[in-house]
Order: C-alpha cells, then structure tokens, then sequence
C-alpha cells in the first residue's frame, strides 16, 4: 500500500480511485493504479463478460466492440493522436508499447507480418503526391477470442485488488469543497473515492454532456468528418489490399489545404444504410460468408468550427437532414463521371454503369447539391492525388454515396495528467472525446491512471 493511500484516513472515503467504466480505457488505468498497490474500484453499468450476450454491443465489462473482431491498430495516431497528451513522438509509442505487452499477457496474437517492401513501394508512392501512407501494424484479437482476453485481464487486475461492481449505472458526480470527491448511482447510493475517473465510452457521451453542463465542466466541442463512402471494383484495390486490409492514406487538399483520409476499408464488402434519429448514413461493412464484386472505403473530410458556431454535431446534422430530405429518405448515390460533368445520376445512367452499387435502398441524385461545396473539392482534388496512388480509383464509374459523417463526443479539456476543469476528477477514453479506438482510449486510461498517481504523490 502507497504511503498516500494508507495516510487517507477520511471515513467518507471508501475508495482511493473510483474509475466510471470498465472499457479498454477504465481497465488499463486500473491496471496502472493497482500496479502501485492503489486501491480501486471500476463501476460498470454491463454485465460481466461472461454474462453479456452478443447483442450487449455497447457496454459491459470490456466495454464496446468486445464482441467485435477486435482490429488492434497498434499506431498512436489512429483513433486519436496520443502526442497531443504526450508531447513527444517516443513517448506516444511508448504508450503503444505498453499497451502491445499487456495484451499480449492476455492473448492477444502477434501483430500480423508486415510486408516491409511492398509497403516501402506504397508509402513512396503517397510520399510521391504529397500523400502519406501510415504503415499500421495490426493484431487481429478475433471476435472468438475477445472475450477470452478481456476475462484474463479482469481476472488479473482482480488478483491485483481492483475491484468491479457491475450492473451500476453512475448518474451523477458528488462535487464538495469545489473538487470531485465520489459518485451517484442511478438508485442513488453513494461511492466516494479520493479520485473519480470518468472513462464511460461512446454510449455514455450523452450524459457526459450532461455533465458539462451540471457542473460547468469545461469542453470543446471536436472536429468533424464529413464525406463519402466511395465503392469500386474489388480488383482496383486489389494490389494496396495485398499490403494493408486497412490501408489508410492522409493527405491535404490543394485549394483549402484540408485534412482528407481514406477510412474503414471493406474489401469485397457491402456499403450499408445506417439510420439516426432524424437522419441517415452510409457506412460499411464486409462478410466471411459473402464476397461482392467492390471495395469501398470512407473518404472524409475533417472540418473543425471556430465562431459563431463551433457546434460541429449540429452543422453534421445540417448536412445530413439536407442529404437524407434530397435522397428522399435514402442515401445519395452519384457516379464520378457525373459528378463532374454537372448532372445528376439516373438510374438509367446506373443500370448501365460498370461498378453496380452493393447498397439497394439508395437514390441515384447530384451529391453536389447536399455536401457543401468546400467538402465537395476536397473530395474531388483528394481522389484525383488518390488515383496517382490506387490508378483506377478516380474512374467515371466509380460511386460516391452520401452522406458519410462520424460525429465525435465533445473534447473534455484535460490537463497533462487527464485531470479535468474539476480538481480530482479525471477522464478517459472515447466518452470524453480524448479517443476513437481501442490503443488511444487504453493509452489515455493509462495515461489518467499514471496521472492520479503523480497527484497522490503532490
Ligand atoms: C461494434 C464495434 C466494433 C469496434 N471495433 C473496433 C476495432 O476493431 N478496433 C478498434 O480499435 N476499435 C473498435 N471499436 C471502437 C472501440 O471499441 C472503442 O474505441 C473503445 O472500446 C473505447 O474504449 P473506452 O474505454 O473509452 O469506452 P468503452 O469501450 O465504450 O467502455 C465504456 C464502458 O463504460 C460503461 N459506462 C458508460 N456509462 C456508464 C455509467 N454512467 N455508469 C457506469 N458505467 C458506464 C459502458 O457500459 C462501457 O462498458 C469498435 C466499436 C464498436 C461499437
């Protein structure tokens, strides 16, 4: 037991660390905490791992994405960009490092082999048109064996003294004396602990919110990616899929200088309709089962507000109601060659196209006419220096769906040890808006838990 921790002798306090959320981002500060003899205990509002069901999706112990294939992008730039807390390049990869070595204690694979010379040859190329082509080494965990892992690792931090209440839903915080000294739970029973964590995933972004504005937490309110879902045929990223299932290429847009990337790469797969409250979008997806003929992939742009709208949530939404009210309730689907000669698609036009659309439920229309014309050039100008890459892919029948928007959680301003506008309350993960994947949300909880630590050393 730290010095600290014993020193705390407050009849109030039941717990030296109360983390809110057992998620990549709860556990791994827990792991951090425990690792230093600091007592903890997780709250999650899931059921345990083994008492979760496959439709569970969003919560429970492991968090989201535990019964999912478990792609581990084992890069500090991916989900998030871990030098914004680091500060420094070696010590995001450090953090990644880190995170490898614990999962691996627990089973994760060893990242697939890389194929250095073929990816030296296709980052040349990017570097070639100004493009950057990030070289990800990837481990697959695999939805089988997801979890089996997340058990190992829970096992583990209990053998360490970490304790997990599950089926405990946390509504609110208790501030006294102007810092954060425990938490509330839906049937009301109190949990103080001398640091609270706040690490409750995308599933808890709306009462995170709720949060803000209770205690005046401070926030900004994140960028936002808007773009499309481009659909080709399979065999014209054929040879970039050969490197990278995933490939992810970064560039900036020549007339406004804007960050564009290719994301969630579904080869052979299907473009999807995804349905929100009050408006709809594309995504996609692939099967083991069934292969189509076309790849898609999303091509977005990243868009951040300044004055006097910096809510990037309500003009996202904007954008979509205008493009779900023009597809007639269906996403938007227009081929390249039409785009550019100014006319919208028919669906005359598509019966005859060479790459036929995986999605059905789509109208064939002028996307132009719904993204604002700035994502409309970034787009254009980003696959023409994309076609220098992947030749092919700028092709006239090639298809863009619309609209495809990834809203982020407002960003909780942190300090350097993910101490938040409240003293004594910290955050992780994606809930607070500090990541978007499994390595960031572990590292930022690693970061939080090692954070706590140096303020119980003050
Ligand atoms: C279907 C799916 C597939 C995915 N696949 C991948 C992938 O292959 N690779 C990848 O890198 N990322 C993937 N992701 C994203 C990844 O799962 C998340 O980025 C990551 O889990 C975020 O970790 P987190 O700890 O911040 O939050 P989460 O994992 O969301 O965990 C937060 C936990 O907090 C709990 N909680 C929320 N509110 C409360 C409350 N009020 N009281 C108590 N408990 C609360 C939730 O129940 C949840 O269990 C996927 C996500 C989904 C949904």
């Amino acid at each position: 037991m730290g010095e600290y921790v014993t020193l705390w002798v407050d009849s109030k306090m039941d717990h030296s660390v109360i983390i809110v959320g057992a998620g990549p981002a709860g556990m791994f500060a827990a792991y951090e905490l425990s690792r230093a003899d600091i007592d903890v205990l997780v709250i999650e509002k899931g059921k345990d791992v083994n008492d979760r069901k496959e439709f569970e999706i969003m919560s429970g112990i492991g968090g989201a994405g535990t019964f999912s294939d478990g792609t581990v992008n084992l890069r500090p730039d991916i989900g998030g960009d871990l030098t914004e807390y680091t500060k420094d390049e070696d010590r995001a990869w450090g953090l990644v490092d880190h995170i490898r070595e614990v999962l691996k204690k627990h089973g994760m694979p060893e990242p697939m082999r890389e194929n250095p010379e073929k990816e030296e040859k296709l980052k040349r190329r990017a570097a070639s048109v100004g493009s950057r082509y990030l070289p990800i080494i990837q481990s697959h965990i695999g939805s089988d064996k997801a979890p089996d892992l997340i058990k190992s690792f829970k096992e583990g931090l209990e053998k360490d003294g970490v304790k997990f209440r599950v089926n405990t839903e946390i509504e609110d915080l208790i501030i006294e004396d102007n810092r954060c000294t425990g938490v509330v739970s839906k049937s009301g029973k109190k949990y103080y602990g001398q640091y609270i964590l706040l690490a409750p995933g995308r599933v808890g972004i709306d009462w995170v919110q709720r949060l803000t504005e209770r205690y005046d937490l401070k926030a900004n309110f994140a960028p936002i990616d808007i773009g499309v879902r481009v659909e080709v045929p399979s065999i014209i990223m054929d040879p970039v899929i050969d490197v990278n299932r995933d490939p992810k290429f970064h560039l900036y847009s020549k007339s406004y200088d804007d960050f564009v990337r290719t994301f969630c790469t579904n080869h052979q797969g299907f473009v999807v309709k995804e349905n929100y409250d009050g408006f709809i979008g594309v995504n996609g997806h692939s099967r083991t089962d069934i292969k189509t003929e076309n790849t898609n992939f999303a091509f977005l742009v990243k868009l951040k507000l300044t004055e006097p709208l910096e809510d990037t949530t309500r003009y996202g939404r904007a954008i979509a109601q205008l493009a779900t009210t023009l597809g007639g309730g269906k996403p938007i689907v227009q081929r390249i060659g039409d785009l550019r000669d100014g006319r919208r698609s028919t669906r005359t036009r598509l019966s005859r196209n060479s790459v036929q659309p995986t999605l059905e439920d789509i109208t064939p229309g002028d996307i132009s006419m719904a993204l604002p014309q700035r994502v409309m050039n970034d787009i254009l100008e980003g696959l023409d220096m994309l076609n220098e890459i992947i030749p092919g892919v700028n092709s006239s029948n090639t298809l863009l769906y619309a609209p495809e928007i990834k809203f982020y959680a407002k960003k909780l301003l942190v300090d350097d040890n993910l101490e938040t506008s409240i003293p004594h309350l910290f955050a992780a993960g994606d809930g607070a808006g500090l990541s978007h994947d499994i390595v960031n949300a572990s590292a930022t909880g690693v970061l939080a838990g090692r954070g706590i630590r140096r303020c119980m050393d003050r």
